[in-house]
């Protein structure tokens, strides 16, 4: 009788959602893993942390998903928690004007190819704009050279002024996280295309209805330990050993160390920023990737205080700047709203005190009805490396996920920083996983 082989051994190195993706589908394989995560919980980039003056869990950074983000959909349904999204049947978005006046793009449910136009011909904007935001739409399709940044595009296909300011760069900042001439076109078109080129559904925001923390860092210790996976929470690596032809051994912060075999696989789910320093030589153009930042502006309006009019929980500030976005969790607490800026760079350097000040006159500006010194509770969260830039070339700084071209033999890597042709995005890290784990043979 032939011996039965011990199970071939898998460390993953940062529990985000790539690394969590990974974890999952190696045991599915018949690997015995260990995922290490630096931090005390899993979730990466999308977490929550406790606000201790109001009590409450507040999220690093609004996340939201589309409909379309099947990879990240499924990462949901393995950790149980799917549950805990509100999925729009069709794309529902509201744009503030300055001054107050507020528009709807609201896609009806056929197919958004079809839905788009009547959408688009209700939008408030004069008739010459509305049919040059149809023809962008429809021009969307259709290849476009890799070194073009976004702002190329638009300026070519004749979608400057009212189009770009209120169809176009709200959805730059939402997808890209940078404005339209730090980004490429074409990985911005690949995201709009996944959205808008099917089902109503595709398009729709898929919404959490509880904090980051409860959908990933409290679901994953359980759901892992259920798939077979050995968690280290706290185990931040701190050096590789990597020998001729493959990595010999990962080092830990805390002193310890695990040895590795050839046949052992080892793979990375870290951000760029993270993998460039703990080995800059494995693939130097992850340190010359550039990072965008978000920051986040909590508001909690004291109890009896007027609140600020909801009009959806994704509002679109036409012309906003420094922040873009006042978003609300679905059927939460009415008083409760957050600003979001994606990508701006005017938040270097600034104190909470004026950024805080900032967020309550763009407020001003955008809601004159709702009193920018409503007694508020506000509370700042500055994430530096939010995203990174996928700007016109960028895509070679970017490996394939999977083996890296002459790494070592038994080191994969994956994350959204990696080549899926998408931006920085939950479902692209949830992609990555997947195309990693795609190059594996099932065992
Ligand atoms: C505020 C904010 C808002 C965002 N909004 C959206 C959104 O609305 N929609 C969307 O799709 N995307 C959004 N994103 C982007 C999204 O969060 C990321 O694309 C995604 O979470 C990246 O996942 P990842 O697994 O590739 O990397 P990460 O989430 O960065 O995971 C990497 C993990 O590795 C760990 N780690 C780092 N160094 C080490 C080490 N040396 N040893 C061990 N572990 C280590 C980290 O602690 C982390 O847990 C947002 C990001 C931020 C910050």
């Amino acid at each position: 009788m032939a011996a039965v082989s011990a199970k071939p051994r898998a460390l993953v190195l940062g529990g985000g959602v790539a690394g969590l993706t990974a974890a999952f589908g190696l045991a599915d394989r018949g690997y015995q893993v260990t995922l290490c995560e630096a931090r005390q919980h899993c979730g990466g980039r999308a977490f929550s942390f406790a606000d201790a003056a109001s009590g409450q869990r507040l999220d690093n950074g609004p996340h939201a998903l589309l409909g379309c983000y099947r990879a990240m959909g499924a990462l949901l349904q393995r950790l149980g928690t799917a549950g805990h999204c509100q999925r729009d049947a069709t794309l529902r978005l509201a744009y503030r004007h300055p001054g107050g006046r507020c528009d709807r793009l609201q896609l009806g449910g056929w197919p958004v190819p079809l839905a788009m136009p009547p959408a688009l011909l209700r939008l408030g904007l004069p008739f010459g704009a509305k049919l040059r935001a149809l023809f962008g739409m429809a021009t969307a399709l259709l290849p476009t050279p890799a070194h073009w940044t976004l702002a190329d595009w638009l300026q070519r296909r004749g979608q400057s002024g009212l189009p770009d300011d209120v169809l176009w760069r709200p959805l730059c900042r939402a997808i890209m996280n940078c404005e339209p001439d730090a980004c490429a076109a074409r990985d911005f078109l690949a995201t709009l295309r996944e959205a808008f080129a099917g089902r109503a559904a595709q398009a729709a925001f898929v919404l959490p209805t509880a904090p980051w923390g409860v959908l990933l860092g409290d679901a994953a210790p359980a759901a892992l330990a259920r798939a077979g996976v050995a968690l280290r929470l706290g185990a931040r690596a701190t050096g590789l050993l990597v020998g001729e032809r493959f990595v010999s051994a990962v080092e830990f912060g805390d002193g310890t160390r695990c040895a590795l075999a050839a046949d052992d696989l080892l793979v990375t789910a870290l951000p760029w920023f993270a993998l460039h320093r703990l080995c800059p030589a494995l693939w130097p153009g992850a340190g010359a990737l550039r990072s965008a930042p978000i920051v986040t502006a909590h508001f909690e309006v004291a109890e009896g205080a007027a609140v600020l009019p909801d009009q959806g929980p994704v509002v679109a500030l036409v012309g906003g700047a420094p922040f873009h976005f006042v978003l609300r969790t679905p059927g939460g607490e009415p008083r409760r709203f957050a600003l979001l800026s994606g990508g701006d760079r005017w938040f270097d350097g600034r104190s909470v005190a004026e950024i805080e000040g900032a967020a309550r006159a763009e407020l001003g500006r955008y809601y004159p009805e709702w009193a920018a010194e409503v007694p508020a509770r506000v509370r700042i969260a500055k994430e530096q490396h939010a995203t990174f830039v996928a700007a016109p070339g960028s895509r070679p700084l970017r490996p394939r996920p999977g083996r890296l071209v002459g790494g070592p033999a038994n080191l994969l890597v994956c994350g959204d920083w990696t080549d899926t042709g998408l931006p920085a995005t939950l479902e692209g890290a949830a992609r990555s996983a997947e195309a990693l784990l795609a190059g594996l043979p099932r065992r």
